[in-house]
Parts: C-alpha cells; sequence; structure tokens
C-alpha cells in the first residue's frame, strides 16, 4: 500500500530563524524552500509518492510554465526525488461548480507528458446530488453584471433547482459539444436581464436548456457519472494509439456502493490496470468502507476470472480507522492532506496518534492594520511567552530567560539610535526597493533581527520606509526616527509582565521550568486584552503537560522541540504538518506492514511488453498465488531496482549481484518485509527484513499473516462493518 500526499506549494524555508521569526531571505526566489521530502531521508519520509493536480498547478501561470518545461522531477522548485511516484489528475474538486470538466483528453495527455508523472489519471467530473426537486443549473458568471445579480435570480427558481454559478472557460473540450451544443463554441456572452427569468419554472428551465449561457440538468449526478466513463473510453483510445511514457489509470464516480461498481465493471472492460475511486473525501467513513468492500470483492471476481492483477486508488482518504477495510479490500493506494492541513486549521494540531491530539500554543502576530503601539504591543506579549516556553523545554529558568530577553530588547533600542545618526545616509540605504533596504539594514545594523523580533516588523518597516526618503542632501528631521523608537521605548515600559512572579515561584520551589511556572507566563498571555484567547488555555495545559515533542523522534521535532507545537506563521505550522504526516504513516505501516514481494529478473526481461507478462511466463506458479492479494506490491528486481507488475519490461537489464544486493538492501529500508521468490534456491542473502523463499504458497501465506488476514482476506458483504476505536 502507498500513501501519497497532494502536492499544495507545501514548503517551508530551510533555513528560517525560530528565535528572531526571520526569512532566511527576503526574496522568495533566493530562498532554499524544503519540501517534506527534502526535511526526511529516503528511509523515513512519511509519504510513498506524490499527487500533483492541474488545477493546482495552474494556479500560478509561472508554476505551470515552470513545471511543463521541466516535468516534475527536474523542476527546480519541486525537485521531487526519482524514487517517489508522482500521480497527476486533474483535480476535479477545483470546477466541481461547471457543467463540464474544463479540460480535454488530448490536452491531458499532453499535460502528464510533459510532467513526466509516472501516472495520469483520466478526466472526472464529481458525482453531486443536487438535493433540489428540479435537478441543477448551471449558469456562466460572466452573464452576470451590476444590473443583474445572482440575488435578483427569482426565489421560486432558487427554491426549486439547485443553481450553481461559476467563470466558465472561453473554450470548452470537444465533449461538450456532444452534450450541450448550443454552449460550445460560443465566443461571447450576452448579460443575463429579469427578462430571461420571467414565467413559470417550468418555462424558464426549458428556455435554459437552449441558452448559451446556461446548462440545466434534471438528473445531474447520472450525467456527470456518464461523461466521466466517456472521458476513459476516448482517452483509453488515445493512450493505446500514442506512445507514452507514464501509466494511465481510470477515475471512477458513483453515489452509492452499486453505482461505483457498476462504474468499476466498465473501466475494467477498458482494459485498465490501474483504477481509482473519485469522489469520496469528505464522505462519512462508513459510506467509504460500503464502496471499497463493493469495488474490492469485484477486483478479486475479475482478477480471479482474467489472472490479472488490478491496482486501485482512493482519492482524498486516509482515515486511520478505515484502514482495516481499505487493506481487506485490496486497495493499492490512498492519498490525504488532512493532517498537514489540521496543523493550522482548528484545534488538535499536534497529532501523536489518533487518540492523543494536542492544541498547538498559539503565539500570535500583529494584524495587518494595527496601530504602531498596539503592533509593538502583541510583538512583546509574544516574545515574553514564546522565551518562557523555549525555557520550559530546556527546563531553564523561566524568570531569567524573560528578564534577558528584556535587557537585549532594551539595548536594541539605545544601540539603534547610535547606529541611526551614523549610518542614515549610508550608500546601501538609497535602493529604490524596500525589500533591499530591509534586507540591508538587518544584515549591517547588529540588531536588526531582534528589533523585529521585539519591537514589530512594523516599527523596522517604518524605519525603513525613512532610510529610503532620508539622503544627505535632502535629510529627514532626526526627531521622525526619534518619535518611532520612542513608541517602542514607552510600550517596553510594561515589560517583563510576568518575571517577578515566575521567579518567586522558581525560589519557593526550588525547582526550575515547572509547569506552574510556565502557566503563569502563557496565562497572563492568552487572557491579555491584546490576545484574547482564555477559550483556548483548556487545551494549552493539556499541550504542556504532556510534551508530546519529547515523545516523537521525527527530525522536525528532534531539531525544534516546542516550536513544533507553537502555532505561529508558515515555518512552524506547516512544520508541524510534516510532523502529522510522519505520525500518520507510523500508524499506516503498523496498521498495513509495507510487503514488496519480488522475482529475480533474467535477461530475457528485456523487450518484453509487460512485467506482469514476464511473471506469468517465468513464476507462473507465484503470479497465481500472489497475484490477488492486497496490499502487497509485487515486481522484478535486477540491479536497476524493481520493475513493477504493471510497468512495460524495461530498456535494459542488469544481472550484476552487487548491484542487485545493493537494491535489496536500500529497498529493505522503506519496507516491512521484503520477500525474495527463488526457485532454485540460489539466492544468498542476508539483509534485515529480506526473506528468501523457495514456494510460491509459502509468499502468500506469510504475506497474508504478515497483515494479519486469513485466507480469503476480501471482507464479505454482508458482514456489518465494524466501525474503528479511535
Ligand atoms: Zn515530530
Amino acid at each position: 500500500m502507498k500513501f501519497y500526499v497532494p502536492e499544495w506549494e507545501d514548503a517551508v524555508d530551510a533555513r528560517y530563524d525560530f528565535v528572531h521569526d526571520e526569512l532566511s531571505n527576503l526574496d522568495k526566489q533566493e530562498r532554499e524552500r524544503h519540501f517534506i521530502w527534502d526535511i526526511f531521508d529516503y528511509e523515513t519520509t512519511p509519504i510513498d509518492g506524490v499527487l500533483i493536480s492541474r488545477e493546482q498547478v495552474e494556479d500560478s501561470q509561472r508554476k505551470y510554465d515552470r513545471v511543463t518545461e521541466h516535468g516534475v522531477y527536474d523542476d527546480p522548485q519541486l525537485t521531487i526525488p526519482d524514487w517517489l511516484p508522482t500521480i497527476s489528475d486533474c483535480g476535479a474538486w477545483g470546477y466541481k461548480s461547471l457543467p463540464f470538466p474544463r479540460y480535454g483528453n488530448d490536452d491531458m495527455l499532453e499535460f502528464y507528458e510533459a510532467l513526466d508523472v509516472t501516472v495520469g489519471v483520466t478526466i472526472d467530473h464529481l458525482v453531486l446530488g443536487s438535493g433540489k426537486e428540479k435537478g441543477r443549473l448551471y449558469l456562466d458568471k460572466h452573464a452576470f453584471h451590476p444590473d443583474f445579480t445572482e440575488s435578483d435570480l427569482p426565489e421560486e427558481l432558487t427554491e426549486q433547482v439547485d443553481i450553481m454559478v461559476d467563470e466558465w472557460p472561453a473554450e470548452w473540450p470537444d465533449l461538450v459539444e456532444r452534450y450541450d451544443d448550443s454552449i460550445y463554441g460560443v465566443s461571447a456572452v450576452k448579460p443575463f436581464t429579469h427578462k430571461d427569468f420571467e414565467g413559470s419554472v417550468q418555462g424558464v428551465l426549458q428556455r435554459m436548456d437552449r441558452d448559451p449561457r446556461a446548462v440545466y440538468r434534471e438528473d445531474d449526478k447520472q450525467d456527470r457519472y456518464e461523461m466521466t466513463l466517456e472521458n476513459a473510453a476516448e482517452i483509453r483510445e488515445l493512450y493505446d494509439n500514442g506512445d507514452w511514457s507514464f501509466h494511465l489509470m481510470a477515475a471512477f464516480q458513483g453515489w452509492n456502493p452499486t453505482t461505483y461498481g457498476e462504474a468499476l465493471d466498465e473501466v475494467l472492460e477498458m482494459g485498465y490496470q490501474y483504477v481509482g475511486i473519485g469522489g469520496v473525501a469528505g464522505s462519512q467513513l462508513k459510506q467509504v468502507e460500503e464502496i471499497v468492500t463493493e469495488v474490492g470483492h469485484r477486483i478479486t471476481e475479475f482478477e480471479s476470472e482474467h489472472e490479472t492483477r488490478i491496482d486501485t486508488h482512493v482519492f482524498g482518504f486516509a482515515k486511520t480507522d478505515g484502514f482495516e477495510t481499505v487493506g481487506r479490500a485490496q486497495m493499492s493506494s490512498i492519498d490525504s492532506a488532512s493532517m498537514l492541513r489540521a496543523a493550522w486549521t482548528g484545534g488538535n494540531n499536534y497529532h501523536l496518534n489518533p487518540d492523543e491530539r494536542f492544541d498547538a500554543i498559539r503565539v500570535r502576530y500583529p494584524k495587518p492594520g494595527d496601530s504602531l503601539e498596539i503592533a509593538v504591543k502583541k510583538s512583546m506579549l509574544g516574545q515574553e511567552v514564546l522565551h518562557a516556553l523555549r525555557a520550559f523545554d530546556d527546563e531553564d529558568s523561566i524568570s531569567r530567560r524573560t528578564r534577558g530577553w528584556y535587557a537585549e530588547a532594551d539595548l536594541v533600542l539605545d544601540a539603534l539610535v547610535d547606529y541611526l545618526e551614523e549610518h542614515r545616509h549610508d550608500e546601501i540605504y538609497d535602493a529604490r526597493l524596500l525589500r533591499k533596504i530591509t534586507s540591508e539594514f538587518r544584515d549591517d545594523f547588529e540588531y536588526g533581527c531582534e528589533l523585529q523580533a521585539s519591537f514589530s516588523d512594523d516599527l523596522r518597516k517604518q524605519l525603513v520606509k525613512l532610510l529610503r526618503v532620508d539622503d544627505a542632501d535632502d535629510p529627514v528631521d532626526f526627531d521622525e526616527y526619534i518619535e518611532i523608537i520612542n513608541t517602542g521605548r514607552e510600550v517596553a515600559e510594561g515589560f517583563p509582565r510576568t518575571a517577578d512572579r515566575v521567579e518567586a515561584l522558581e525560589e519557593k520551589s526550588g525547582e526550575m521550568a515547572t509547569f506552574k511556572q510556565v502557566w503563569t507566563v502563557l496565562e497572563n498571555y492568552a487572557v491579555s486584552d491584546l490576545v484574547d484567547d482564555q477559550n483556548l488555555l483548556e487545551g494549552y495545559r493539556k499541550t504542556l503537560r504532556s510534551r508530546p515533542w519529547d515523545r516523537c523522534d521525527c527530525p522536525i521535532c528532534e531539531d525544534l522541540g516546542i516550536e513544533v507545537a507553537i502555532f505561529r506563521g508558515n515555518n512552524r505550522n506547516r512544520r508541524r504538518g510534516f510532523h502529522n504526516t510522519y505520525r500518520f504513516y507510523q500508524q499506516f505501516k503498523r496498521d498495513l506492514p509495507k510487503i514488496l514481494i519480488v522475482a529475480p529478473a533474467d535477461s530475457s526481461l528485456f523487450g518484453r511488453n509487460t512485467v506482469e507478462g514476464y511473471l506469468t511466463d517465468m513464476y507462473g506458479e507465484l503470479w497465481d498465488a500472489v497475484h490477488d492479494i492486497p496490499v502487497a506490491e509485487i515486481g522484478v528486481l535486477d540491479a536497476n531496482g524493481v520493475h513493477e507488475w504493471w510497468e512495460p519490461g524495461p530498456s535494459s537489464v542488469s544481472l550484476d549481484p552487487s548491484g542487485i544486493s545493493e537494491e535489496l538492501e536500500r529497498k529493505a529500508g522503506r519496507y516491512d518485509t521484503i520477500l525474495y521468490y527463488d526457485p532454485d534456491g540460489e539466492a544468498r542473502f542476508d539483509i534485515d527484513s529480506v526473506e528468501i523463499v523457495e514456494d510460491p504458497q509459502e509468499v502468500r501465506g506469510r504475506t497474508l499473516e504478515r497483515l494479519g488476514y486469513d485466507s480469503d482476506p476480501v471482507p464479505s458483504r454482508d458482514i456489518q462493518i465494524q466501525l474503528g476505536e479511535f
């Protein structure tokens, strides 16, 4: 089983300064960015692949141009390592309110080829019920205008019909002509008027049916279902007649187990060997379990009838309590970003285990629009609590650390006056770009970063703006600088707020960094008027008492400690998302042990049409024994690596024994078990987690045993599915 993560520009600054909350470089193009695969090494990377949606790529023209030029593996920004497979799809959620997918089949094939992904997915359209008696009406947003807005649509209509308004593309793909020629090839749309929506609802809908600005469907579900299948059939034909470097997966949709099952039968009939269940993201666990169980049954039947193997992906699903069903139902891969996104949406942001989740501690930045005084106050409040939290993590004196911070902050303002007097007319401040001047100031003034951390980015920005206009021929009144600096001084007089109380607690207990001491600072912070987070305190109590970051062995928690449990900006929050993904992946590997079945290659693998053909010819008994078992990945091994069962035969085969051994050793780093099939009993490997097996039935038996499944792994359709206990 493989776990994919959707790619949504989830990157952090590789050399972020956590102490001062400063980016390594203010110029985004110059910053070294780390994606999840950059942070972990080969063995511990908590994903098995990356899912790239066209909708997401097209979010930025620059990104689209870049990845279609270089491909995802050679892209200078993404730098996905070669060993991580990639799936690309359209991103059906992105166009769900359009009457048709915005892409055409020819176009998608070209796109996947340009991206150089491992797998490309057929074009699907989410099956969404309308919930309204008369179905669904799609309207082109371009036809609305200030004199006729969406709220001018008659109530009688909106009550009976589900209305979806979106900006329609300038050009629809070819398939649309067959479905609705009234909207196809339309170059400009006339604006809607009240007259268009006058009369009976039935009359309006009849008119809209032929209108180039509208699509009306009584049963939209059925249409979306059918066009998804039609796209799968059409792209299959184009794919089979072309020469493409990626594997094609059919996405299919439905609205209950039976319709999913029927759609599956159709795509299997078309010759697909990798299929994807779409449209279940966000569905109830039980519904998803019923769907995957039905799909699993039909796949098993198909596999046994055709003596082949089918891989199945579940899009947007990775609930840990569904693993048992998903595994037994033979699913091959899943994807989800929910554990990543949970790091910065709602509470329970820091995940340790499914039943141990913690609220990250919010230390807030000033908001845009805050006055300078408020911005400085919020920064100082934040710094006081950050220093206390770090001291708590380091088991150091909290009062000493907060006082130390305060003393330095005080020093910064004095040093700042001296610095400005001496350097305000320096050449480095002649640049036009604020960003450039900020960079220069940050590097040149000894406390440039400390100034921002303690007294806000706003204060530093105001000084930088003055530096830009200030020149020797036409100097700025120095009092203007002093006025800004004095705002900092006045606010600083109210700090540190808690050091005395914490010190008293330290003296009384004779201990440092107790919960009570850190709580004094955090509570004072959270209840202050400018923060107003007292409702979060209960959650924080649990976080600080449990210190979950101490119990995580991921490199992020090991390097950064408590910073990972602080809710503050992309560089902490997204790293916590990577950590959550790692925790998720540990559970995933425990529940669905990663098992690889390999057979040795010989020179006749070269030039084969498919690895499957080679396996059935050379290792028929093994194939019979394992082609239908869930979870395991199956392939042939040579010194170049594992060639998975569905791949075309490789263009070269290397039988170098030390190379083969190295490949096995490398793979062993990511698999729980590798079962090496060796019918002749000749293999000599001594690698942890590589088991050499001579009997095909033994390979099957050990796989099922390892997974904890009996001889018939797919659960019965009639069994009441047990909900998980989490
Ligand atoms: Zn961690």
